[in-house]
């Protein structure tokens, strides 16, 4: 994998590289007072009092072009633009915005390129220039492929949280498309993350005029460009003429579960995350799946059970699977609505969390040191607080 990026080179050890401008912005950066000189950022823009928006660019629709034709939105991915390009289109964002932009693209493109390792460091990165002590930035954008937006989106979330915003932007129609709709997506996030109103909701996705949680967001249609709704809780605000309007004062979802980053790049799976898999119930369903996956190296399963949590069949297999060490959250194929606590568990069901969500989390759980029991605890607590149906293990 190629990461293009200055952002790379200052998580790893500055290099034996001892060209005069290396060894200048070498200098520079341990000379440095803010975030910015230290991790080598260069500032678009004129205005020094304008709010800072960093860019983290992974590249995807919102980058793709077609070669056949205005018309298409399937079949592009021929042509392609930089982060700086769409920065160029838009006469406006400068106005009210300082902005850098941090290369993670790879050569496979948008989503497809992004992998656990990729997207860690690439919040790790967030979370330094962000949340450090000498950070002089306001707020983060991440354009991203909208096939899985919403894993970095909920990866963030449970990772920075030093109250500034990180907004995740894509887009649905390439650029050579009659009616693009990533300049727009893209303006609306930046003037997301400048915004102090932003401030204290956890990550968020602006797409298509919508202010969205990063907790809740999912890719609900295809192809539509109001492709991104949320599970529970609807939208947190609204764009008008372009600008964030939001419905509610801050708050974040009592769902939530912020991780610490340093914790969990302790792992031996650093900078990646633990193998987790995602199976899918249906009538008939395999057990066999569940072992195959531990013999395939998982340390963990998330699987979408049907209704409120259930598996056909495989209880054998999954008893088996548990006393190997394996850990298992099981949440629901439903789009809305929970997978709710067993009587006595002995796994995790994901509560409101949906699949793709409780994967993350449960990858967390694990690089953080959790076993099934802490698990079940962390993914079910609350829930059975609220339903008075608490849980001791071993009773
Ligand atoms: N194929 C794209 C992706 O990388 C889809 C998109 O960005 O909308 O996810």
């Amino acid at each position: 994998m190629r990461f293009h990026s200055f952002a790379i080179a200052a998580l790893v050890a500055i290099s034996e590289a001892t060209t005069p401008d290396v060894l200048h912005r070498n200098k520079a950066r341990q000379n440095a007072t803010t975030a910015s000189e230290r991790l080598g950022l260069e500032w678009l823009g004129g205005n020094s009092s304008l709010p800072k928006v960093l860019i983290l660019f992974t590249g995807g629709t919102i980058s793709g072009g077609s070669i056949y034709g205005a018309l298409d939105d399937t079949q592009y991915g021929q042509l392609s633009i930089t982060g700086e390009t769409i920065i160029s289109r838009n006469p406006y964002l400068l106005n009210h915005t300082q902005l850098a932009v941090s290369n993670w693209t790879t050569d496979g493109n948008g989503s497809t390129g992004t992998n656990d390792a990729l997207v860690m460091n690439m919040t790790r990165f967030a979370h330094d220039a962000l949340c450090s002590p000498d950070s002089d930035i306001d707020g983060a954008v991440f354009t991203h492929g909208t096939n899985s937006l919403e894993e970095t989106a909920f990866l963030m979330d449970l990772l920075v949280n030093c109250g500034k915003p990180v907004v995740g932007a894509g887009a649905m129609r390439p650029w050579t498309h009659l009616s693009f709709d990533g300049d727009a997506n893209f303006f609306d996030s930046v003037m997301l993350a400048a915004s102090p109103e932003s401030r204290n909701r956890g990550a968020l996705v602006a797409f298509n005029a919508r202010i969205l949680s990063a907790f809740w967001v999912t890719k609900l249609h295809s192809t539509n460009p109001d492709a991104f709704w949320s599970t529970a809780g609807g939208d947190l605000g609204i764009f008008i003429n372009s600008l964030p309007v939001f419905f509610n004062s801050p708050s974040q979802s009592l769902w939530k579960h912020e991780f610490s980053i340093a914790h969990v790049s302790n792992h031996s799976t650093y900078p990646a995350l633990p193998k987790v898999d995602i199976l899918y119930a249906a009538r008939e369903f395999d057990g066999k799946l569940v072992l195959d996956t531990r013999a395939n190296g998982a340390d963990g399963v998330v699987i979408a059970g049907t209704g409120n949590g259930g598996i056909p069949n495989g209880s054998a297999q999954i008893k088996e699977a548990l006393d190997s060490g394996l850990q298992i959250v099981v949440g629901t194929r439903s789009p809305y609505g929970p997978s709710s606590p067993s009587v006595k568990p002995s796994y995790a069901k994901s509560g409101f969390l949906h699949v793709i969500q409780a994967r993350i989390m449960l990858q967390l759980a694990i690089a953080s040191g959790m076993g099934m029991n802490e698990t079940i605890g962390l993914f079910e607590g609350r829930f059975r607080t609220a339903i008075g149906q608490e849980w001791t293990p071993g009773r």
